[in-house]
């Protein structure tokens, strides 16, 4: 497949990564502290990975999700992985708040309202240094 979005050099930066995942921070207007776990090879389905592949997988997945709930505490985090455009494994992590764009629903259902969202570079580098202090 090579017209596959994650098989590209990501355009968001990358916080941290190793041989076999990175992770990268979304710059969405309405959600700050949005990142998303990439595999790094194009595997589909996490059936796809050996089991100590996706343990380690999802450790480095709930290690940004520990990290943007200490710092930034968001009412809930979504954690999905969906990949029906995109089938290259890979988890969003996306911090909600009740009044957010999408409340009750998905980041990908119908938006109710136009708000951005904006996070304190404090805030950011707290996160950020958390999730290379707690991979490395
Ligand atoms: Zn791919």
């Amino acid at each position: 497949m090579d017209k596959c979005e994650l098989c590209q050099p990501p355009v968001y930066p990358i916080v941290w990564k190793n041989s076999k995942f990175r992770i990268i921070e979304i710059d969405d207007p309405s959600y700050s502290a949005y990142y998303r776990v990439e595999h790094i090879q194009h595997i589909k389905e996490m059936t796809d990975l050996d089991e100590s592949e996706r343990d380690e997988l999802m450790k480095v997945v709930f290690i940004v999700e520990s990290a943007i709930k200490i710092y930034y505490k968001p009412d809930k985090i979504n954690l999905a992985s969906l990949g029906n455009l995109t089938p290259h494994v890979h988890w969003h992590v996306i911090p909600r708040f009740y009044d957010d764009n999408h409340f009750p629903g998905s980041i990908w259902s119908e938006q109710k309202k136009f708000k951005k969202t904006k996070i304190s570079s404090q805030v950011r580098k707290n996160i950020n240094s958390f999730i290379i202090k707690n991979l490395n």
